[in-house]
């Protein structure tokens, strides 16, 4: 199964993508959270991602198509992937999609979520200091790394972020609608709520 997740900052990609990964068994590409994982690095590229990120702008296509076909190629044929594609030229790189997830949700809410969110310097594992607070304070329940607010979880960046968003989201909307692989998921509920029917759409036979 090939599954794209789409949705504004906020609307619980990653978290999906994980529960969907465990329970139905397909390896979850997390762009986010590889993208912060390589811009640790004091190399170029690390360099070359920080800067994108820290201004809130995508990547530029050729680079993220890069890492993506990389990062396919290591998980084999099945994956369930979030944060990619945000743009149609990025659409249009991913062959074979099974079906492209949406989560909906309000800015209002995405805006209030994106600055309680907190996630692990360390391992990348994310927070919620209104639903998912570390069991001690600023510490991470997994790896006892340091919990932080991200780079670009600032007011100003997640504004800039979630307009971007919306500019270039809508072809990629449009360009799965087209091919009738669109399903739009109402992200507002509990993660259990979401994840209930998000694992019903998945059960489906086609
Ligand atoms: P997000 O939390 O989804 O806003 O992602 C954080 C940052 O990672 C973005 O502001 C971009 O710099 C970068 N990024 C994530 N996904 C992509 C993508 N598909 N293409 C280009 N840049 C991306």
């Amino acid at each position: 199964m090939k599954v794209v997740i789409l949705g504004k900052q906020g609307s619980g990609k990653s978290t999906q993508g994980e529960l969907i990964s465990r329970y139905f068994s397909i390896p979850h590409l997390d762009v986010g959270r590889v993208l912060r994982e390589k811009a640790k690095k004091k190399n170029k590229l690390g360099k070359t991602i920080r800067k994108f990120m820290l201004k809130g702008l995508l990547l530029p296509d050729k680079l993220i198509g890069k890492i993506i076909r990389a990062e396919l190629k290591k998980i084999g044929k099945g994956f369930v992937l979030d944060g990619f594609p945000r743009n149609l030229d990025q659409a249009k790189m991913l062959k074979d999609v099974d079906i492209a997830l949406l989560l909906k949700i309000p800015d209002k809410i995405a805006l209030k979520r994106l600055i309680s969110r907190r996630v692990c310097s360390k391992c990348g594992e994310v927070y919620n200091l209104l639903s998912k607070k570390p069991k001690k304070d600023a510490i991470c329940d997994k790896c006892r790394g340091k919990v932080v607010r991200r780079d670009d979880d600032n007011e100003l960046v997640i504004k800039k972020r979630l307009n971007i968003y919306k500019k270039e989201i809508k072809p990629v909307i449009n360009f799965y609608k087209k091919r009738k692989l669109l399903v739009a998921v109402n992200a507002e509920k509990p993660v259990e709520k979401i994840f209930e029917q998000i694992s019903l759409i998945l059960s489906k036979p086609e």
